[in-house]
């Protein structure tokens, strides 16, 4: 199968790029690059089964040949991405997912949306199962984000009913691993990032928020499943071991063995208190469920970071206020 893959740069497209390949497809790669990077992709660069088109799939996307898959995983994704580029946000997550969708239907390919345990907001239900409609606040700091993804729920849910299309929604947990950016402001990174540089380990608030942590190669592995095998209704991936964030960073300082210090900062607004997927969905209809447990994932990608902290591919951007910082507090 020839697929497009939006958002082909960034940390989890690139490693779907490679999961396509792995079995046999071939991959159209599109990105603007502005949260990715070209070396996620450049070991891709030369194989005849990929190509990489650079394009903003928020304006007019088309893309010449046979499609059997459209996947869009096109946008902002760190909470301090998508508050420095909010209207871009809501653009990638309409705009982008209409023109993506357009295309699926013009080709007659499946189509995916990359959705998020985002659209659960601050949530009220926990563990969040898919029937729950989340508790978000469309003005804050976080709608940009949340909201888009919403809409992009309700119009591949739409094209689905309306024009027949073959759709997938998956709800992605926190994912990490590498080919993270170092300083994307995503709490796994920094913390490694900070611990491996000797600076302090900054949790916000008190640490007593939970998230529940997937690795990369779950996350991709139930992403490939959900492609090849799910239906059209929202499907939860993650990793349902939850921690509390000051738990996580206890653990970054004994897995780096770093002597560096754990400092508070404030919570930024509209922060999830809670966080942890049910996946009962994903065991039943895929028989998926993550593998890699924290201690084993985090190790691996302390690993990735130890090797590639310093090198000039790692963070050529400037690092930027974190999430929140603008008008949150
Ligand atoms: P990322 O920032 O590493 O990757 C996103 C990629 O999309 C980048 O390469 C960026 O340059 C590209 N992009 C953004 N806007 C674009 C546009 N208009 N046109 C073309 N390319 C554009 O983030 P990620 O963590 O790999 O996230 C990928 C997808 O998965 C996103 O849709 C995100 O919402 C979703 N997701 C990720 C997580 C996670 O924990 N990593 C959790 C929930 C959802
Ligand atoms: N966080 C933190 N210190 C950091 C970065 C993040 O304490 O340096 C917290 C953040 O407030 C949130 C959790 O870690 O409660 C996860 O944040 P992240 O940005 O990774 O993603 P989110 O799940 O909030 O989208």
């Amino acid at each position: 199968m020839r697929v497009l893959i939006t958002g082909a740069a960034g940390f989890l497209g690139s490693h779907l790029c490679d999961r396509f390949l792995a079995e046999g497809h071939t991959v159209v790669g599109l990105d603007n690059f502005v949260t990715g990077h070209p070396d996620n992709i450049a070991h891709l660069m030369g194989d005849g089964r990929f190509e990489f088109i650079r394009h903003d799939v928020s304006t007019f996307t088309y893309v010449p040949g046979e499609l059997g898959g459209v996947l869009h995983f096109a946008s902002p994704a760190s909470p301090i991405d998508y508050l420095e580029l909010p209207i871009q946000t809501l653009k990638v997550g309409s705009l982008g997912t209409h023109n993506a969708l357009g295309l699926a239907k013009a080709k007659g390919a499946r189509f995916f949306l990359a959705s998020t345990s985002e659209v659960y907001g601050d949530p009220l239900v926990h563990p969040q199962t898919e029937s729950y409609w989340g508790n978000v606040n469309p003005v804050g700091p976080r709608g940009v984000y949340d909201e888009a993804k919403r809409f992009a729920e309700a119009i591949t849910m739409a094209y689905h009913t309306y024009h027949g299309v073959d759709t997938r929604i998956i709800r992605i947990f926190n994912t990490y691993g590498p080919r993270m950016r170092p300083r994307d402001g995503r709490v796994v990174s920094n913390f490694i990032v900070q611990a491996l540089s000797g600076e302090p380990l900054t949790i916000y608030g008190d640490g007593s928020q939970t998230r529940s942590f997937c690795y990369a190669s779950d996350e991709v592995d139930g992403i490939y499943k959900l492609f090849m095998h799910g239906d059209a209704n929202p499907t939860n991936i993650g990793n349902p071991d939850e921690y509390t964030v000051k738990q996580l960073a206890e653990l970054v300082v004994e897995l780096t063995g770093t002597s560096a210090p754990i400092v508070h900062e404030p919570l930024p607004v509209d922060d999830p208190k809670v966080r942890k997927p049910d996946i009962t969905r994903a065991r039943a209809t895929l028989g998926w469920e993550p593998t890699v447990n924290v201690r084993d994932g985090l190790a691996r990608t302390i690993e990735y970071f130890r090797q590639h902290l310093g090198t000039p591919m790692m963070d050529p951007r400037t690092p930027r206020p974190r999430a929140g910082a603008a008008s949150a507090r």
